[in-house]
């Protein structure tokens, strides 16, 4: 009696840790998943380079939401806040200089899913451009940055983009050699094709919205620009209308790690 009493106590426990441990498991999972692919070891899927870049070519309703130019204090924890409530996953193009001030919010976004993609260390084109090596260097500064928040040796993001895009004009040619670069440092680059010219002029929210819907009209697949600042447009108090106004148009939300 007492053995079977034992083994019944034995098998509760069990069932007991097990069920811990597939709940720890299932919560860290996308981040132990993510850590995999995101080093300088990790070689990147060959069709991944062609999904990034022919993303926004797609009919499927899929809203890509990106923040460029983070972290800061003035705007990742409430974007953080609108993204968990509203249980989307996005992309940060982070700026290696400020994931030195705030590593615990890199921490925070990339624990809650979230892409954490380079957007070079110190957003000055003229630094970025000066040589071939001034050029890697700031790619490689940054996934040092974004490693250490993260706690991951040879931390490599495989995601940059060209401050100002790779559509503008401005640096042409010294983009167009940096695209060289980024292969042999396993990176591609992302631009965007719907935008709600947060960081262009001061707006309300009812014109960020507007030039939000303008910008999107009549397209399949969506790689949205907003910022991670607050700079010139409190853009986090736009977010969430901005969410709602996409699913109410049948979006669904993706992030890069959908397309690795
Ligand atoms: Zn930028």
């Amino acid at each position: 009696m007492q053995i079977f009493l034992l083994k019944k106590k034995f098998i509760v426990i069990f069932i007991a840790l097990f069920l811990i441990f597939l709940l720890v498991f299932l919560y860290f999972q996308p981040s132990f998943s993510f850590a995999f692919e995101l080093t300088t070891n990790a070689i990147l899927d060959n069709n991944f380079k062609e999904k990034l870049s022919t993303l926004t070519k797609n009919d499927e309703k899929y809203a890509y939401l990106t923040f460029d130019d983070g972290p800061t204090l003035k705007a990742t924890g409430k974007i953080l806040d609108i993204l968990k409530e509203e249980q989307v996953k996005a992309t940060f193009f982070v700026i290696g200089k400020y994931v030195k001030n705030h590593p615990e919010l890199v921490k925070r976004a990339f624990n809650e899913g979230h892409y954490i993609a380079n957007h070079g260390y110190s957003h000055n084109n003229a630094r970025l451009y000066e040589s071939d090596s001034s050029f890697i260097q700031e790619i490689q500064d940054t996934d040092a940055e974004i490693g250490k928040a993260l706690g991951i040796d040879n931390y490599c993001s495989h995601v940059f983009r060209f401050p100002n895009g790779y559509m503008s004009s401005s640096y042409k040619s010294q983009k167009k050699h940096a695209i060289e670069l980024l292969s042999k440092l396993n990176y591609v680059y992302v631009d965007w094709n719907c935008l709600n010219n947060d960081s262009v002029k001061k707006y309300s929210n009812y014109q960020l919205l507007d030039n939000l819907k303008k910008s999107a009209s009549n397209k399949g697949t969506l790689i949205v620009l907003m910022h991670d600042s607050s700079d010139v447009n409190d853009t986090p108090s736009v977010l969430k209308d901005s969410i709602s106004y996409l699913k109410s148009q049948g979006y669904e939300f993706r992030n890069f790690y959908d397309c690795l």
